[in-house]
């Protein structure tokens, strides 16, 4: 999407580790009217998926997930980065290994808002290696859910995420897919 990449050049900040800041504009200051476009072109390319729930994950996922929700008509659940032993049963529950800050996270979502008859669209700003997007289908299996695809604002297309994801046949539609970063120039596919 072009006005998403233009925005990644004018605003994105390359750091170290393959990281790329978007902070002005993402997943600290947001851009709400680049959210309400990246959502009306996943609410077109998914049109035809008859998406009933959006699933992201908690923190920088929810933003862009509500208002990419208000074009689809649809609930957003966020899976919760859990510190709580919830009661057994209670909840789904998966591993999510983080990759900007290291370490690994629980993540839950309750056994009320997941279940056979959803059909999810995942959300969420970033796509890297991929641990983030299957936690999510993680918790999507486990609750017996269908997953149609996933809708992810940037995707790092030189690291595996996008391959690992789309191997297990599930459709990513990412807005903007960097080739590189090299030397903080920002190139894409
Ligand atoms: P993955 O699980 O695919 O390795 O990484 C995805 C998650 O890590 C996203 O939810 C996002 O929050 C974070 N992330 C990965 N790469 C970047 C990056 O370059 N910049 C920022 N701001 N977050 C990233």
């Amino acid at each position: 999407m072009r006005e998403l990449e233009e925005r990644i050049r004018r605003d994105g900040i390359v750091e170290d580790g393959n990281v790329l800041k978007v902070d002005g504009f993402l997943n600290h200051q947001m851009d709400v009217e680049l959210f309400a476009a990246m959502g009306r072109e996943w609410a077109r390319l998914f049109s035809r998926e008859e998406v009933n729930k959006i699933l992201t994950i908690e923190a920088s996922g929810i933003g862009i997930a509500c208002i990419a929700a208000q074009q689809f008509g649809v609930p957003v659940v966020f899976a919760k980065k859990s510190r709580t032993k919830n009661i057994a049963g209670e909840v789904y529950r998966t591993e999510v290994p983080s990759f900007t800050h290291g370490g690994v996270s629980t993540v839950i979502v309750s056994k009320r808002f997941l279940g056979p008859a959803d059909r999810l669209l995942l959300i969420d700003d970033f796509l890297a290696n991929g641990a983030a997007l299957e936690g999510l289908i993680d918790l999507a299996r486990q609750a017996g859910a269908a997953v149609v695809g996933a809708g992810i604002a940037v995707e790092k297309a030189f690291q595996p995420g996008g391959e690992r994801i789309r191997a297990k046949g599930v459709r990513v539609e990412s807005l903007a897919r960097i080739r590189s970063m090299e030397g903080g120039r920002i190139e894409f596919c």
